[in-house]
């Protein structure tokens, strides 16, 4: 049977700058970028920093699969090394790592999984925003992996497939894993909140909106029964049908 495990649950906190001093602007867990444009105080400008990380998830059926490694600070902090050997795991048990895009709090920790095989949407590898502000860095999150980059759709195991759903980048992908209680969509940035899923809302950080609502309408048409987004918690799909009444 295939299981599906949140290893490290999302998280965000921002800082605005003041005068070079970092001023805690809110701690938030399940984030939307819509909150995002809100809660920023405009008088710190662009001068604010985050530290935060998407949902990063283990799936264990044939394979062990880690789904979004998360943020640099996640491995670099030994925190998924130390979340791993909670259930008597190391890197060395990960068979593949799956990238739903190469946005750097997805991918940033893939270099914990150094030499193990990197499932990643071909346009994520000519296009991401880490390939142009720090190419050193995609080296270490992407070229140490052995890559196997996919163009479409792609069956990975009996239980688990690849769907691309670009918008939020061009490359965005989700993975889809059947379980015997239905099947369950880990769905990166394509859907990076429930209220986008429920709303059919695309959030400002989408490269491409209409592509981005395609592929909401795309992950709708799967019939999945558990959504889990980018950077909010886990839903039931049920709730969502019920809110379009
Ligand atoms: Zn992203």
């Amino acid at each position: 049977m295939t299981r599906i495990r949140i290893l490290i649950h999302e998280f965000a906190t921002f800082y605005g700058l003041k005068g070079g001093h970092p001023v805690l602007v809110r701690e938030h867990s399940a984030m939307t970028s819509y909150d995002l444009d809100r809660l920023l105080d405009r008088s710190f400008g662009s001068s604010w920093l985050k530290v935060g990380s998407c949902n990063t998830v283990l799936i264990e059926g044939e394979d062990r699969i880690i789904v979004d490694p998360g943020a640099p600070e996640v491995g670099l902090q030994q925190v998924l090394n130390e979340r791993l050997k909670e259930l008597k795991l190391t890197p060395s048990d990960i068979d593949l790592v799956v990238n739903t895009h190469l946005h750097a709090n997805h991918a940033g920790s893939n270099f914990l999984f150094r030499g193990k095989k990197l499932m990643v949407h071909e346009k994520e590898l000519q296009s991401s925003d880490l390939l142009h502000s720090w190419p050193e860095f995609f080296e270490a999150c992407v070229k140490t992996l052995k890559i196997q980059p996919i163009s479409g759709d792609t069956k990975v195991s009996e239980d688990v497939s690849i769907v691309t759903t670009p918008g939020h980048t061009a490359g965005s992908i989700s993975v889809v894993v059947r379980t015997p209680t239905g099947s369950t969509v880990i769905a990166g940035d394509a859907v990076s909140s429930a209220d986008e899923y429920r709303k059919r809302k695309s959030p400002g950080s989408a490269e491409d909106k209409q592509a981005y609502l395609s592929s909401l309408e795309r992950i709708r048409s799967l019939n999945p029964r558990t959504i889990i987004p980018g950077h909010d918690i886990a839903f039931s799909t049920s709730a969502a049908i019920l809110d379009d009444l």
